[in-house]
């Protein structure tokens, strides 16, 4: 195996040289309600610690079982008892789903074969803080193949499969974190990570920046051995960035939420799959032939307007930038203003990152049985507060699906009262995970191993060459044969044979 190590050399966006070392290297293209009586030990907890999100559903939770994690004495088969789940008896479901998921993720799956007589984390001691879910699983046990130790508590209280939290504590790593923890479980399983005696993190791998923040506030001193931080969510990486302008990182961070395969994958490939999930859950609805708008032509907006008119749907485009709105037209869709469809059609939805997109004016004019919903960031596009006035009557179908019913007897669909459609009430796919989870595995290989004064403290991207080597792990899946440069094209255009293909400026 190591005879046919070979070596990467990533150029990064900044001149930044990095070396990854695998061997066999050959890439073959070819909140339980709050508890009261606790005291909360900080801040609130951060709006994306919140945000309800679902992954897959639970087989085993006994909703009866109201005891909380917190006050049971629970070991695993090998008598550790350091973790808090919700019931380790719930290992075997875990490992049924973690063993699903490694199918979807062949990046990890090829990370672990190549590392098999190397270990490019051994050492590392890696805190992180993400939703812990079956994919989380597979990464974490990645990391565990490259010889990292883990310790790991939740991003959010509700997204926690208890099942796979079991499964992972049955296998050794202390993992803190139940679904429907109270904002001070949520705090104190991040505190049982961090402080725990013998043991100090010398890695972050951190989705919303809670576990960075608590660190900050409450343990500085560990920055001393900290190598580096990588960070997944736009508010972590946004707080990263706030804290490099204030002078304050007092390590190098990694964004992987703006690497490009990433944000492809999450955006445009993710939002084309899970669009149609989150309708479909929800109402039931038929597509073909449905009058839909879409608003915003973005990435989101170009995802979930193909799905749909995949579907037979008849396709509506809002769009307020000029390049995006020509886009939609040579995509064969209509560009129109709100205002002029708001009447006819049968779906609207909100892809802007933008606030008040569809207003009480809108709703009002909607018809009959229109479903309205959001699948960007944040659930200011649809004024749903607006809504909340005693003319109109609210009724809970179902899960995340209210009717709002006006005084002549109209009513609309509200989805996930506004909320991102397909966290709320679908599943992401889990070949976008992968993507996702391989760019944290690289991040973290290429932080831990930096030379000295190869990273300053500030915020960095993933080097162009990762995000190339993020694709190329999962082009096997296809068996897709990509084309080698030759040395005189490699000439020609003034590339190196094996990378980066691109500019920093291009854009896919
Ligand atoms: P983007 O910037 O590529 O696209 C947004 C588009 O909306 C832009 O083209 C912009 O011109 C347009 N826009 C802004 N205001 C508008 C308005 N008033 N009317 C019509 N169009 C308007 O961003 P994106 O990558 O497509 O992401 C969109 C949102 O979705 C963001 O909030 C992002 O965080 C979120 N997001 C959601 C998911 C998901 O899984 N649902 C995944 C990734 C990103």
């Amino acid at each position: 195996m190591l005879s046919s190590k070979k070596k990467y050399i990533v150029n990064g966006n900044s001149g930044i040289k990095a070396q990854i070392q695998f061997a066999d290297q050959k890439q073959e293209f070819n909140k339980r309600p709050t508890k009261i009586g606790r005291r909360s030990l900080s801040r609130s907890i951060s709006q994306s610690s919140t945000d309800s999100y679902s992954s897959a559903a639970s087989y085993t939770d006994s909703s009866d079982d109201e005891t909380s994690p917190r006050d049971k004495q629970q070991k695993n088969s090998k008598g550790s008892s350091d973790f808090c789940v919700k019931n380790i008896k719930q290992a075997e479901f875990g490992r049924r789903e973690i063993e699903i998921a490694e199918q979807e993720m062949p990046a990890l799956m090829a990370l672990r074969k190549r590392a098999q007589g190397e270990k490019p984390l051994a050492g590392a001691k890696i805190v992180g803080c993400t939703h812990i879910t079956a994919q989380t699983a597979v990464l974490m046990e990645t990391l565990g193949a490259l010889g990292a130790q883990c310790r790991w508590a939740a991003c959010n209280i509700y997204s926690t499969l208890n099942e796979v939290a079991a499964a992972l504590a049955e296998s050794g790593f202390p993992v803190f974190a139940w679904k429907g923890e109270s904002e001070d479980d949520f705090w104190w399983c991040i505190d049982r990570c961090v402080n725990v005696e013998g043991w100090q993190p010398n890695m972050i791998l951190d989705d919303g920046g809670d576990l960075t923040h608590w660190i900050y506030k409450k343990y500085p001193n560990m920055f001393k051995k900290i190598k580096g931080i990588v960070e997944e969510s736009v508010t972590g990486v946004h707080r990263l960035y706030q804290l490099s302008k204030a002078g304050k990182l007092c390590v190098p961070a990694m964004n992987v939420n703006d690497s490009v395969t990433k944000q492809k994958f999450d955006n445009l490939y993710c939002c084309r799959e899970s669009i149609l999930d989150g309708l479909k859950r929800t109402t039931d609805m038929m597509f073909g032939g449905k009058q839909v708008v879409v608003c915003g032509y973005g990435e989101v907006g170009k995802g979930c307007c193909a799905a749909l008119k995949a579907m037979g749907s008849i396709v509506y485009v809002t769009e307020i930038d000029p390049i995006c709105a020509l886009q939609a037209c040579m995509d064969g869709f209509r560009l129109v203003k709100l205002n002029e469809v708001i009447r006819q059609v049968d779906i609207v939805i909100t892809c802007t990152g933008n606030k008040n997109v569809v207003t009480r004016e809108h709703l009002d004019r909607m018809k009959n049985s229109c479903i309205v919903c959001n699948m960007g960031h944040s659930n200011t596009e649809i004024d749903v507060a607006s809504l909340r006035t005693p003319e109109l009557t609210w009724e809970r179908v179902r899960s995340q699906v209210d009717h709002v019913i006006w005084p002549d007897g109209k009513r609309i669909i509200l989805l996930a009262e506004g909320r991102l459609l397909n966290l709320s009430c679908s599943t992401v796919p889990t070949f976008v995970l992968s993507i996702t989870a391989t760019t944290q595995a690289l991040a973290l290989i290429e932080l831990y191993n930096a030379p000295e004064g190869r990273y300053k403290q500030d915020v960095y991207l993933l080097p162009k060459k990762m995000d190339e080597y993020v694709a190329s792990l999962h082009l096997p899946t296809f068996d897709a044969h990509l084309t080698e440069l030759t040395d005189e094209q490699a000439k020609y255009l003034g590339l190196n044979k094996n990378g980066p293909f691109k500019p920093n400026y291009y854009r896919y």
